[in-house]
């Protein structure tokens, strides 16, 4: 499946991409972000949090590795960069949430990758001089077409 992909010039931008993306998730939707520190991943789910009218801000967990939060779904912010081992992943209950009711939108999603739902919804991040690629893979193209 070709990606698709926008470029973003801020993180405002990034945020709002999200937010109208979140549209298109339905209960149990996967959302795995790939991008090197500071791409942008955790700014992108902040979009969809927002998108999925979650009230509460949301931020890079320090220790904590999955947030639930409450919008007219539940929305889990997996947070895997700590995750060492499949052993550690399994510890979390993360594929418990993959199973939920709600949408998980997680980060690092290449340490379990495995797992991931063949519907998952892939996200690649990357920074090229001040701008961000972010390349969408999973998403039906007609229905993000009126998003460009
Ligand atoms: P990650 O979760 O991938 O490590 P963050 O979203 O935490 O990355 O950090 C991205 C940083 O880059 C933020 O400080 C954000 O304000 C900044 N930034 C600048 N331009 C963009 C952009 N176009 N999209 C996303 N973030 C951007
Ligand atoms: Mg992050």
């Amino acid at each position: 499946m070709q990606p698709i992909v926008y470029e973003t010039t801020d993180a405002e931008a990034t945020i709002t991409l999200g937010e109208r993306l979140a549209c298109f998730l339905k209960p149990g939707a996967v959302v795995a972000f790939y991008g090197d520190l500071g791409a942008g991943k955790t700014t992108m789910i902040k979009g969809f949090a927002r998108g999925l009218g979650v009230k509460e801000v949301v931020k890079s967990p320090s220790f904590v590795i999955i947030t639930e939060y409450q919008g007219r779904l539940p929305v889990y912010h997996i947070d895997l960069y700590r995750i060492r081992s499949t052993d550690e992943l399994f510890e979390t209950g993360f594929d418990s949430y993959l199973g939920a009711d709600g949408v998980c939108l997680i980060e690092w999603a290449e340490r379990a990758e495995k797992l991931l739902p063949k519907t998952t919804v892939r996200i690649k991040l990357t920074l090229i001089d001040q701008r961000r690629r972010i390349e969408i893979t999973g998403l039906d193209r007609r229905l993000t077409e009126e998003l460009k």
